[in-house]
């Protein structure tokens, strides 16, 4: 029986990742409460990918088969990606392998979230909760208040900002330099969920339904006339389809690239829009050097949505802050293009609940043990914010290797190891080995 924690954790934000984290802590015996500023849980009508390393995690907080029984309809599978070009026939190009164990999860956002919330206590979550202030109390310097939007406060030892892309909590952990952290990528995704009868109804030949299907593009040149002259734009696309929902549902993500800005130079303020619905037209237009079967799966979409993917960049000098820390897109929103960005949620939820539920951590040693959480995963979530720019460059034909069939493929090789293969339980060996280095544990 481990003894009972003399601190309390508020989350704030209830999306995937701060979730996640309720499910990891309440399991560890750590008292837990979530701050969700939305009326009730919930996520985009989209899919998403989860990783061998992401199943693994799951599996370890013990939650992995209720959020597969709670989410029903998840596809789990031994196949990864087949990567096709996307114009012309779209002749294959490269198959990804797959290890014995890695399992490949393709899940509805709304069904993973539905498996989340089914573990977490309701007297736990407080929705309508917009946190816009965090400041400490005067009474217990050591203890934060967290102000919301409708004028009430609450009280915790830890502040965790699971708040996402726009994070609140952001402001605390780096500062005065947080706005300089938020970027546009410069990438749209134009995204769309297709009930498969009209795809089989759109006279489509490639094989769609038996693999994540990955099509890669090449520059599109055109001109446009900005702000004082004519221009030349250069932007690349590519296309990932796959099924969700037992395969009721194709979900489509539809990138295209400006490669003429460098990444950073926009930034970005949370309070612009950056979900937009767009004429069918306009997705059609930015594709139109695609081939016939991916025009057609893009025709099926209606009323697309087009978003501006904003990342974390420059990166976080640190994720946390006295007795805050980040996690998930708060921390490090990269580019969707290894599927891995939530997977990394996951896994810092996973090191946080170990180390604050570790019998040795106690209201004396919170900040050295949410030091050690920084120092294990930042460099693991850097390399793959790192491989998943590489691997958009590599899907937009600008790979290290080149845009031949054999480079594309060289580029592609093993892309996915670090990411899925990696030990985290050696990671959180890591961490406790440093606590114990400098006497903490
Ligand atoms: C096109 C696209 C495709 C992607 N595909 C994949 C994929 O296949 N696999 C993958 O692993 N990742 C993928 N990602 C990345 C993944 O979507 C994110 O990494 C993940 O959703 C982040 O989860 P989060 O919980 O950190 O943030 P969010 O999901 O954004 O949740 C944040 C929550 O905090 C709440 N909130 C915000 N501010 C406050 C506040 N001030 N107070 C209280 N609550 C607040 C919000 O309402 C929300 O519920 C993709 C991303 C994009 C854009």
């Amino acid at each position: 029986m481990r003894p009972p924690k003399d601190f309390k954790v508020a989350i704030v934000g209830g999306g995937v990742c701060g979730l996640t984290c309720a499910v990891a802590l309440a399991r560890e015996g750590v008292p837990v409460e979530v701050f969700e500023a939305a009326p009730q849980f919930g996520e985009v009508g989209a899919g998403m990918g989860l990783g061998p390393n992401a199943i693994r995690v799951l599996r370890e907080i013990g939650v992995f088969d209720e959020v597969l029984s709670c989410s029903g309809e998840a596809c789990l599978d031994k196949k990864s990606f087949l990567f096709r070009y996307g114009a012309g026939e779209h002749e294959v190009i490269y198959d990804y392998p797959v290890q014995p164990d890695d399992f490949v999860m393709s899940i509805h956002r709304a069904a993973f979230l539905n498996g989340l919330v089914c573990n977490v206590d309701p007297t736990c979550t407080k929705l309508n909760k917009r946190c816009i202030d965090l400041t400490t109390s005067s009474e217990s310097p050591s203890r934060y208040i967290l102000h919301f939007q409708d004028g009430t406060t609450s009280e915790a030892d830890v502040v965790i900002g699971a708040d996402g892309i726009k994070s609140t909590i952001r402001r605390v952990v780096a500062g005065d330099a947080a706005p300089a952290h938020l970027s546009f990528s410069n990438v749209v995704a134009y995204r769309g969920l297709v009930p498969m009868e009209e795809i089989e109804n759109a006279g489509i030949t490639t094989d769609i339904t038996s693999r994540p299907l990955l099509f890669i593009g090449k520059d599109k040149v055109g001109i446009t006339y900005g702000q004082t002259a004519w221009m030349i734009l250069t932007k690349c696309q590519h296309l990932v389809a796959y099924t969700v929902l037992g395969g009721r549902m194709l979900n489509l993500v539809a990138c295209s690239r400006d490669r003429t800005i460098p990444i950073g130079t926009i930034k970005s303020s949370p309070d612009e829009p950056w979900a937009t619905s767009v004429p069918e037209q306009q997705l059609l237009e930015e594709f139109s050097t695609f081939g016939e079967d991916a025009m057609r799966m893009l025709k099926c979409i209606r009323n697309p949505s087009k978003w501006l993917i904003h990342v974390v960049y420059p990166p976080l000098e640190s994720y946390v802050r006295g007795r805050v820390a980040l996690l998930g897109d708060a921390a490090h929103a990269m580019l969707p293009h290894l599927s891995a960005g939530a997977g990394q949620g996951v896994e810092d939820a996973f090191v946080l609940a170990r180390l604050l539920g570790d019998p040795r951590t106690n209201t004396t040693n919170l900040e050295e043990v949410l030091c050690a959480y920084d120092l294990v995963r930042r460099p693991r979530v850097q390399k793959i914010w790192d491989g998943s720019l590489a691997a958009g460059n590599c899907y937009e034909g600008h790979g290290k290797h080149g845009f031949t069939t054999e480079g594309v493929r060289n580029d592609l090789t093993g892309q996915w190891d670090h990411v899925w293969h990696h030990d985290i339980v050696k990671d959180i060996q890591t961490a406790v080995e440093y606590l114990r280095e400098i006497g903490t544990f």
